[in-house]
């Protein structure tokens, strides 16, 4: 055996001495509010499935219908003889709904983000990143090879100070500022319209990674373009998930033709790549009409992301600011955060830990997430749960 490989063991070992070690746990059941593990049922506060559409009886029925008609693979990538009738059909209706003139499907976000950039930027281009930008966008600017710049979170100075010091030297240079609409361990949203105001003035391209924002921010839930009223050309590079809110798999860019068409010629991860199962479009496709004919469902999230920011206010923990799903109690000490995760978890309640390197050094904390398929009940439950173990942190 390779030396390098024979010390992989102790590199694990340190890392579970850090309490940084990471583990699977295996359900039992289909993603939602209930979920079994080894045979006990625990209360989920930890999926992205913000609206309970990952087991939606309609978006299963679409899923199936589709089987039917396609088979389950798509048998080659989109370029070669992979791209079928689901895929151009939800391609339409996304750019429609996003109110772009063309969309384009990746087969995941981390592939959508690292194909953009790549796609688009080069050695002597620059890319614009918030620290706090999720790793697929901060991967896909290393790939680029673009000179990066990071900014401190949502600091418009320390951003407008790093664009006037590079204009000067990069006159030439294609700049995208990369930024993630909601923040993905944070739960705030980017201020994208001071940002679109500020790459206008540097003839910066503005992209958005809008993961947790699709099908729940916005008045439709068109995501955070919709929030800030947002056009193609004040926000040109629109990047969404379809395994989040819209509970199934995949990920689209949608911009201007030239941009998609761009994407189609040059993005590896979209060339390379066998395109997404037929019925994962169809899938997404039910989740959209959802997602337009059910305010109500945003709604009922709203009104119980209001509820838990009231009653978690009354116990002692550093709640961040946030009005999204995404709702964290920052712990700090990753040892405590662990130990915390797992009282909760011997308690019924499923909410992970997260730390570092996912989170700054010192911020680890629980990650709790909201869904339109909890119940106020639900969180009646956590917060008590929390309230008899605020003594841990
Ligand atoms: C989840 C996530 C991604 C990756 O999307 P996948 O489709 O899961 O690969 C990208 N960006 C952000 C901000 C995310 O939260």
């Amino acid at each position: 055996m390779s030396r390098w490989l024979s010390e992989l063991a102790p590199a694990l070992a340190a890392r579970q001495q850090e309490k940084l070690y990471r583990q699977r746990l295996t359900l039992s059941t289909a993603q939602g509010p209930l979920v079994h593990l080894k045979g006990h049922e625990y209360l989920n506060f930890s999926s992205n499935d913000y609206l309970g559409l990952a087991n939606h009886p309609s978006v299963i029925s679409a899923f199936q219908a589709s089987v039917e008609q396609y088979g389950v693979g798509a048998g080659a990538s989109h370029l070669v003889v992979g791209h079928q009738q689901p895929h151009e059909q939800l391609e339409l209706a996304l750019a429609e709904f996003t109110g772009r003139e063309r969309a384009l499907l990746f087969s995941s976000g981390y592939m959508a983000n690292l194909g953009v950039l790549k796609a688009l930027l080069a050695k002597d281009d620059v890319i614009i990143q918030d620290k706090l930008n999720h790793a697929s966008l901060i991967d896909g600017g290393l790939a680029s090879g673009a000179q990066l710049l990071r900014y401190r979170h949502n600091d418009l100075d320390h951003l407008d100070q790093l664009l006037n010091k590079s204009v000067a030297t990069n006159k030439n240079a294609r700049k995208i500022l990369a930024v993630d609409g909601v923040f993905s361990m944070d739960g705030d949203i980017a201020p994208l319209d001071a940002l679109a105001d500020i790459c206008d003035r540097y003839d910066v391209a503005l992209m958005v990674d809008d993961a947790h924002g699709f099908g729940v921010v916005g008045e439709q839930g068109a995501g955070c373009s919709e929030h800030f009223d947002l056009d193609q050309k004040r926000l040109p590079i629109v990047m969404g998930t379809l395994g989040k809110a819209f509970g199934v798999s995949g990920a689209f860019v949608a911009g201007s033709h030239e941009m998609i068409e761009t994407l189609i010629q040059y993005s590896r991860t979209y060339i390379y790549t066998t395109a997404l199962p037929p019925a994962c479009a169809a899938a997404a496709l039910q989740s959209l009409d959802i997602i337009k004919a059910q305010p109500e469902r945003r709604q009922h999230l709203q009104d119980l992301i209001t509820y838990f920011r009231k009653e978690i206010n009354d116990l002692d923990f550093n709640v961040l600011p946030s009005s999204t799903a995404i709702q964290p109690l920052v712990i700090g000490d990753s040892e405590k955060t662990l130990a915390l995760s797992q009282a909760l978890l011997k308690a019924g309640l499923l909410v992970t830990a997260i730390r570092p390197p996912t989170v700054p050094v010192g911020t680890a904390r629980l990650r709790i997430t909201l869904t339109a398929a909890h119940s106020f009940a639900q969180i009646d439950r956590l917060i008590d749960v929390l309230r008899q173990h605020v003594n841990l942190v």
